[in-house]
């Protein structure tokens, strides 16, 4: 089987060690592929030429009308190539091929997005006091270090790379480990596209090891994180230390809202998607449902039928709807995890246990569990496809018991009443909310959390904004000549 490396100064680099990472598909519980661990002088490597890359101008002070056309060339070949993509995808994390298409079908829109933001964006001129001009630009930070999860390779990866790249800033990439191969590709495209050398770089391992190694160093002006909490705080305690700008897109426990005035079968296909879709996998996953008293009833046992007509099974064909879980380990946690919030008090209305109907790989049944808020199966992140659901009365317990988690990433709130859907909107604290739909993202559209969930946005022009940072110039065009030491200096008055 072929090995994978990394890719370091415009090559993939390899370094014939027995350190192998093995990607195990999570349907068939097969080997897909093998890649290696980097080394520390591989790590180092890459950081410096990464630096030096920076440092050279090649691309941070390349006119933007290039920076843009290299970034539309590797939209153009992520099109051509994404049946390509699409396969490692699915190979890695036996997500359903169809949401996979859906996923990546635009995924080029994100370099698309930020090589046109790039042509358009202006700096400002500030109100300065006296005859002076103060413009200010922004410009690049630096090397920058992207540590992606596994749940979405590509798409969190690209969000991160298309915006650091169109600002000018070069590029170290950790994949995780149990998802390292995808972007292997990118660089090549990248490469492709007329990318200088050394301005993009990847390096292959674990968190513990090779993350940390990222982040702690002299070369590097931002760390930007995706995945969990735990992950999160280290890097935050290493940004701090190195006084490095950081940002980080950590996990959540996203509550659904369904009011009494809802349209109960819209609603109900909306919830199953905003939970369901990549198995529960997803950091915005609706996982925690409040429903109103009054649709109760009505409203479960739509959600009930509609639930055991998912198909479960073979990511790779196109009727499946609900693929494994990542790992076995993850699946045990989930299962540990319903056992516990059952002797809770928690009482299984669909699903609840591993679903073993399918002779390989690491399949739950899709659960919705009646619990409490407070119970640790509707606060803790699971990761799984397993919806707790708790009964409100009024609005304001509604918005009481959303808002009551250490989380605050994302919210759906389902109601035909939009003013009722404005209003609840601007009571919830969380960074993304949708009113009738769920997981809906946009190249230009904010994407990051409140409170646990993490520090900075993806994204748009915001997420721009945090991949520079200004240059202010004062310009003096004034004709006097003012001696600030003399007796008759204005700047005394
Ligand atoms: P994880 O924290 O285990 O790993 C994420 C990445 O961080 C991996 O590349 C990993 O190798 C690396 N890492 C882990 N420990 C590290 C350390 N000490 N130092 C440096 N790097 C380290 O998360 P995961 O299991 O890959 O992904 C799932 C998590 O990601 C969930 O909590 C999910 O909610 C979150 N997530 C958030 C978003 C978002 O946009 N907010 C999107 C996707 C996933």
């Amino acid at each position: 089987m072929k090995i994978y490396g990394c890719f370091i100064n415009g090559r993939h680099e390899f370094n014939n060690s027995n350190n192998i990472i093995s990607v195990i598909n999570p349907f068939d519980e097969k080997i897909k592929y093998k890649v290696e661990e980097s080394n520390f002088s591989q790590i180092e490597s890459a950081l410096e030429f990464g630096y030096k890359s920076f440092k050279s101008g090649v691309w941070s002070k390349l006119d933007v009308r290039e920076r843009s056309e290299v970034l539309n060339n590797t939209a153009t070949l992520i099109d051509k190539n994404i049946e390509e993509l699409i396969k490692i995808e699915v190979n890695q994390i036996g997500r359903p091929i169809r949401e996979m298409r859906a996923q990546l079908g635009r995924l080029s829109e994100w370099f698309k997005y930020f090589a046109s933001l790039i042509r358009v964006f202006e700096g400002s001129v500030t109100p300065f006091k006296g005859d002076y001009i103060n413009y200010v630009e922004r410009v690049p930070l630096g090397l920058v270090v992207q540590i992606t999860p596994w749940n979405h390779p590509l798409l969190i990866s690209i969000k991160k790379l298309s915006c650091a790249l169109a600002a000018g800033n070069s590029v170290v990439l950790k994949p995780s480990e149990l998802s390292p191969v995808s972007i292997l590709r990118i660089a090549d495209f990248l490469n492709e596209s007329g990318l200088p050398k050394g301005v993009f770089n990847i390096v292959q391992g674990y968190g513990s090891k090779i993350g940390e190694k990222l982040c702690v160093n002299n070369y590097v002006s931002k760390i930007d994180l995706t995945g969990g909490d735990k992950a999160g705080k280290i890097i935050g305690e290493h940004a701090g230390k190195n006084g490095i700008y950081y940002s980080t897109e950590l996990g959540g426990k996203s509550p659904m809202l369904v009011f009494e005035d809802c349209e109960i079968e819209k609603a109900v296909s909306g919830i199953t998607f905003g939970c369901f879709i990549a198995s529960g996998q997803t950091c915005i996953a609706g996982t925690r449902l409040l429903i109103q008293k009054s649709i109760s009833e009505k409203f479960l046992s739509s959600l009930k039928k509609k639930m055991l007509s998912l198909k479960i099974g073979d990511p790779y064909s196109l009727e499946t709807n609900i693929g494994p879980v990542i790992s076995r380990d993850s699946l045990l946690r989930i299962d540990n995890k319903i056992k516990e919030a059952v002797k809770e008090g928690g009482e299984i209305i669909v699903g609840g246990k591993i679903h073993t109907k399918i002779k390989s790989g690491f399949f739950y049944e899709p659960t919705v569990i009646m619990t409490k808020n407070i119970a640790n199966i509707a606060q803790e992140e699971l990761f799984g496809p397993v919806l707790s659901c708790i009964i409100f009365d009024t609005e304001e317990d509604a918005i009481r018991l959303a808002n009551d988690t250490k989380y605050g990433l994302a919210a759906s709130i389902w109601t035909e009443n939009l003013a009722r859907g404005h209003s609840v909107a601007s009571k919830l604290d969380c960074g993304i909310i949708w009113i009738n739909d769920h997981h809906k993202n946009d190249p230009s559209s904010p994407w990051g959390g409140f409170k646990n969930s993490g520090i900075g946005r993806e994204n748009g022009y915001e997420a721009y904004m945090q991949y520079t940072h200004t240059r202010s110039i004062i310009a003096n065009y004034s004709r006097k000549y003012d001696d600030w030491f003399s007796d008759q200096a204005s700047r005394y008055s």
